[in-house]
């Protein structure tokens, strides 16, 4: 497909950077594959806007991936990062932002009773897996497919997405022995639950999932779902791990535990706790956080973990971080969840908007979507439409079907003016476009 506009600019990086980096990106939504086109290559960030090489300005609807809660360089943040580099940038001992940072979550988050701070949701999910097999004793996994955790070899079986954007099944490089060990079941149905710890009885450490799924778009958990997770593990000697690392501290301010209240053995964090910096976490009882090393005998370390400019980062943001700013992100979600879906149905452009609390994303089907493979029967071709036309109006969208949209509290009127103005040639290209 060719595409009206240009960026010649991010375009003659984006050969520099192909010519060094395997596909040009470090990350690989990045590169605009399932989209087409040229990937932005982003100078800086301002509240919702973000400028790219070419002096384009945007409207962001990405936020980092989810990080960036209250904008870009949120002026409370920036400064506790100032002030944090100023007394140097790593020590590898411990330090006082690291235990702060640890008891804001605790504080916030009534199930974790201890938690370690790592640098990414995949180290996240990657310990608190292993943690669940050494305190259990046993080795299979049960992940649902559409959920991403991370690259950790042991989730990439079905995952969301990258793995989802680009259709792939597995990843080569994942051995046999490994994948084996993950039990791959259909979202939302407890029933292939049940039937999974009866045909591996004994067997399952931990039943791993999203809190609430945003990487096969947003798929919420059906009624009762967690509930009955919760219960199936508590039955069978299995840990229950719920994935905040995208809705942590995001959809409430104690993240999807603060919507459901269902009571995880494990969480995992990442996102919004590293205030755009690489921080993460993974936490939960005490009794199994206590078999983690020194304490305990699983291993687990890192050099950079709880980093003090990533702390100060993610401290500074989360003490902003109150019932207004909130009720704030979700207005903003709901304004632009009715805004989008207005748009669609005047062009008679079949769609669903699914919400969880304020993530949101848009399909492009009028079934319902309740796992994976609902998903991926959407018209993901009017998704590619309706993207390059917002992003040639000058709103950026996440460049897959697949994923979830976020929103800041710094998404203000002028913000969503400017986004209203773009719908409604973008969902007219979205009812033109052919497969
Ligand atoms: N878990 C979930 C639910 C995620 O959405 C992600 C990333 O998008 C991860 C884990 C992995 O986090 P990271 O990209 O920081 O490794």
């Amino acid at each position: 497909m060719a595409y009206s506009y240009e960026a010649p600019v991010s375009q003659s990086l984006f050969d520099r950077a192909s010519a060094v980096t395997p596909g040009g990106v470090n990350s690989p939504v990045r590169a605009f594959r399932a989209v087409g086109g040229t990937p932005r290559f982003m100078v800086s960030g301002t509240g919702p806007y973000l400028t790219d090489a070419d002096g384009r300005e945007y409207v962001d609807l990405v936020c980092s991936w989810g990080p960036m809660i209250l904008g870009h360089s949120h002026p409370e943040v920036i400064a506790a990062v100032q002030e944090a580099v100023s007394r140097g940038t790593s020590f590898g001992t411990p330090g006082e932002g690291e235990v702060a940072l640890a008891e804001e979550i605790v504080a916030r988050i009534e199930p974790v009773e201890q938690v370690r701070l790592v640098s990414s949701g995949t180290e996240a999910t990657m310990s608190a897996i292993r943690l669940a097999r050494g305190f259990t004793g046993r080795a299979k996994v049960v992940k649902f497919a559409g959920c991403y955790h991370g690259h950790v070899d042991a989730l990439l079986a079905a995952a969301g997405s990258g793995v989802a954007t680009f259709g792939l099944p597995d990843t080569p490089g994942v051995t046999g022995a490994t994948a084996g060990d993950t039990v791959v079941l259909p979202y939302n149905d407890l029933d292939a639950v049940r039937a999974a710890f009866a045909a591996h009885p004994g067997e399952i450490a931990c039943v791993i999932t999203e809190a609430s799924p945003g990487n096969m778009g947003v798929v919420p958990p059906a009624d009762g779902f967690n509930a009955g997770l919760k219960e199936l593990c508590a039955a069978n000697g299995a840990l229950y791990i719920s994935d905040e690392v995208m809705t942590g501290f995001r959809t409430s301010k104690a993240g999807w535990y603060g919507v459901d209240g269902v009571r995880p053995d494990l969480m995992t964090f990442g996102k919004v706790m590293g205030g755009g910096f690489p921080a993460a976490a993974f936490g939960g009882r005490g009794d199994v956080m206590a078999h983690l090393a020194p304490a305990g005998p699983v291993y687990q370390a890192g050099t950079l973990s709880g980093n003090p400019v990533a702390t100060a980062a993610g401290l500074a943001q989360l003490r902003l971080l109150g019932d207004a700013a909130y009720a704030k992100i979700d207005a903003v979600s709901a304004e632009l969840r009715s805004l989008v879906g207005d748009a669609l149905t005047k062009e008679g452009v079949a769609h669903t908007v699914s919400a969880a609390s304020n993530m949101f994303s848009v399909f492009f089907t009028d079934r319902p979507v309740r796992n994976y493979d609902d998903a991926k029967k959407q018209d993901v071709f009017r998704f590619t439409a309706f993207f390059h036309s917002m992003l040639e109006q000058g709103v950026y969208l996440p460049p897959s079907a697949f994923e979830s949209w976020f929103v800041s509290t710094a998404h203000d009127e002028r913000a969503i003016e400017r986004i209203a103005a773009a719908l409604p040639a973008a969902a007219r290209a979205a009812s033109e476009a052919t497969a």
